[in-house]
């Protein structure tokens, strides 16, 4: 029987992982498929306090993790919950053929990136589509050729500044005229001269799927409602996030747009089960938010299990 059982591994887990451990609650950490979460696709993450110089998201990543082990953390490397009963204590957790038995669970399960939802960038994934420009920009597919970023938000700033690197040119599509990331970044990509935005407009098709592999795609102005085509040998989609929230319906209350309700900090509809980070926050979104929230689902697990009895 476990006292707490953290599911996932971002900045928000390794907080909540961080804080039982040094409150002597021997926490388990199941990583998810994706260990370290979203920000181990980042390049360098400059907003993090205590980095002025800036610091790899991986790096940022592996540090919390060892924070948190050297405290006693438990961790289970891979490990990907598909099953969750949380309507009476102990909770349990499926991990594969493992169950997991939990006096209070912590979720911190993080989002994944959103898609078009374009036939054509389904059967593409991996042939030139892909989520990632920090994972996927140096393949030799990419290098010297025109790409296109999907997006106006930080995500897709961040992703078309480093594509530069290795892109002949980079177009940036946004279907508004104007970004929505902060300023900083906005004013970074669009005064690099590989960086050529197109405005107003959304990607309708990704060729070729024929030749299986990236070729351009056809866009529309949703001014003009003309159409035109694009050629390029990859497409970088950073249009937000979804959480990943799916095991939990029908368990805990959650939104209809697929983030978890907490109330009372991160307390979930169900008592001893807390929430944090990505899967919660559709506002701030930030890693540092992310692991404020980890902590205060600590806190709350701790206050949960002295009142309960540990
Ligand atoms: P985001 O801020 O939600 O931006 C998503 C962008 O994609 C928006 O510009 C949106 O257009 C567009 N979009 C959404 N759905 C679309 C669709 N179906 N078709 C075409 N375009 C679509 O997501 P994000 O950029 O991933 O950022 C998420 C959070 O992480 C933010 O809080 C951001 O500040 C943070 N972040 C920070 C950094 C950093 O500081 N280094 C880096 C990355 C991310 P509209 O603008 O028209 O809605």
């Amino acid at each position: 029987m476990e006292n707490v059982v953290i599911i996932g591994s971002g900045c928000a887990g390794w907080t909540a992982a961080l804080y039982t451990a040094r409150a002597n609650l021997n926490p388990v950490v199941l990583t998810g498929a994706q260990p370290g979460g979203l920000l181990t696709t980042t390049s360098i993450v400059e907003n993090f306090p205590g980095f002025p110089e800036g610091v790899d998201g991986t790096e940022l990543m592996m540090r919390m993790q060892k924070q948190a082990e050297k405290f006693g953390t438990r961790t289970q490397y891979g490990a990907l919950v598909t099953q969750v009963d949380l309507s009476q204590r102990p909770f349990k957790l499926w991990v594969d053929e493992d169950v997991f038995e939990a006096k209070t669970v912590i979720i911190a399960a993080g989002a994944s990136h959103k898609h078009l939802g374009l036939k054509s960038e389904e059967l593409l994934e991996k042939k030139g589509v892909t989520y990632c420009a920090t994972c996927d920009g140096a393949l030799p597919m990419f290098r010297n050729q025109p790409l296109v970023v999907v997006g106006g938000g930080d995500s897709a700033c961040e992703e078309a500044s480093y594509l530069t690197r290795f892109a002949s040119k980079v177009y940036l599509i946004h279907r508004r005229d104007e970004l929505r990331a902060s300023r900083i970044m906005a004013d970074r990509v669009l005064s690099n001269p590989k960086v050529q935005p197109v405005w107003d407009s959304v990607v309708e098709e990704i060729y070729d799927v024929s030749q299986d592999t990236v070729t351009g795609v056809k866009v529309k102005n949703l001014k003009t409602g003309q159409s035109s085509d694009i050629a390029c040998a990859g497409v970088f989609i950073a249009i937000g996030h979804v959480p990943n929230t799916q095991i939990f319906q029908g368990q805990i209350e959650i939104a209809e747009d697929g983030y978890i309700v907490c109330r009372n900090g991160t307390a979930t509809s169900v008592t001893g089960v807390f929430a944090c980070g990505d899967c919660v926050d559709r506002t701030y979104r930030q890693a540092v938010t992310a692991a404020g929230t980890g902590c205060a689902a600590a806190i709350d697990a701790e206050r949960f299990l002295a009142h309960h009895g540990s």
